[in-house]
C-alpha cells in the first residue's frame, strides 16, 4: 500500500459559494475520491487543522504528499515546510498541483521563483504528452484536452534539470510546461498544471489519472535520512602527496595546522 497524504489550503470552498458548489467536499475530498483504489491508502490534511495537519506522526507516515494552495501560501508556517522538505530529501514524494507552483515547499524544492504568465478567460487547454514512455503518461495518448482552464504560461521560472513530461497549449496562444518531473535528495516531484477552482478540473479522467499515475512514480524506493560521513579508502593509496605544500596548512594567524 502506498500512503499517500492530499493537503489542500481548503479555503476558496469555504469562502465562496460557487466554487463549494463544484467541490462541496473540498478539492482533497474530491481527489480523495476519484484517486481511490486498492493500492492506496489515502488520507486528507488541510491548513487550518493543527500542524496543517501535517504532524510528525502523518509526515512520518506518508510516501506521498499531495498539494494543492492559492491565496493561503504565505499562512504556512515555515518550520512545518522544512520538516515537509527533509521528508522528501529522504525520500517521500510530492505532487506539487496548479496554483501550488507558488507554494513555499515547492519553491524550496526548485530553488526558483516559480512565477509564471497567467490569464483566467475559461480558455481550451490541450496537454501534449510528450515523454510517452514515462510511467506518468500511461494510459494517457498523444494528447488530451480540458474545455475550460486558467492559462498558465511561460516562462515558467523552474529549474532546468526538471525533465518535461507534458507541454501545454492554451487557446489564446500561450504555451506551458504542464508537467515536470525532479529529484530531490532520494525523493521524487511532479508538478501539474490543470486544476484552477472555479473549473471542475479533478473530475477529468485523465488528470485524475495522471495523478494516479505519479502517485505511484514518486512512492519511495526507501527512506534514508541524509548525512555526511568521512568515507575510509576501499584500497590503499598510492599516490599520497606527501610534499610540504601539500601537508602543511596555515591557519589566519600563519601558523601550521
Ligand atoms: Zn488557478
Amino acid at each position: 500500500m502506498i500512503k499517500v497524504t492530499i493537503w489542500n489550503e481548503f479555503r476558496h470552498e469555504q469562502e465562496i459559494p460557487a466554487i463549494a458548489a463544484i467541490y462541496p467536499k473540498g478539492i482533497h475530498g474530491q481527489l480523495a475520491e476519484a484517486l481511490a483504489a486498492e493500492d492506496l491508502e489515502i488520507r486528507t490534511a488541510t491548513l487550518d487543522q493543527p500542524e496543517h495537519g501535517l504532524t510528525d506522526e502523518v509526515l512520518q507516515s506518508t510516501d506521498v504528499l499531495v498539494w494543492w494552495g492559492h491565496c493561503a501560501h504565505a499562512l504556512v508556517r515555515d518550520d512545518i515546510v522544512e520538516k515537509v522538505h527533509q521528508r522528501i530529501l529522504e525520500g517521500m514524494g510530492l505532487i506539487v498541483l496548479h496554483s501550488g507552483h507558488f507554494s513555499k515547499i515547492f519553491k524550496r524544492v526548485t530553488g526558483c521563483t516559480c512565477s509564471l504568465k497567467w490569464r483566467e478567460a475559461g480558455e481550451k487547454c490541450r496537454l501534449w504528452n510528450i515523454a510517452p514512455t514515462h510511467p506518468i503518461t500511461q494510459g494517457i495518448g498523444e494528447y488530451f484536452e480540458l474545455p475550460h482552464e486558467e492559462m498558465y504560461g511561460e516562462r515558467f521560472d523552474i529549474p532546468e534539470d526538471g525533465k518535461v513530461i507534458f507541454i501545454g497549449w492554451f487557446e489564446g496562444g500561450n504555451v506551458f510546461r504542464s508537467g515536470v518531473t525532479f529529484e530531490r535528495g532520494y525523493g521524487k516531484v511532479f508538478y501539474f498544471q490543470p486544476g484552477h477552482e472555479s473549473y471542475p478540473t479533478y473530475y477529468d479522467a485523465n488528470v485524475i489519472k495522471v495523478i494516479g499515475n505519479a502517485i505511484r512514480w514518486a512512492r519511495p524506493v526507501f527512506f534514508r535520512a541524509h548525512s555526511a560521513p568521512n568515507s575510509p579508502a576501499l584500497e590503499e593509496i598510492r599516490s599520497v602527496d606527501t610534499a610540504p605544500h601539500a601537508a602543511v596548512l596555515q591557519n589566519a594567524d600563519g601558523t601550521n595546522r
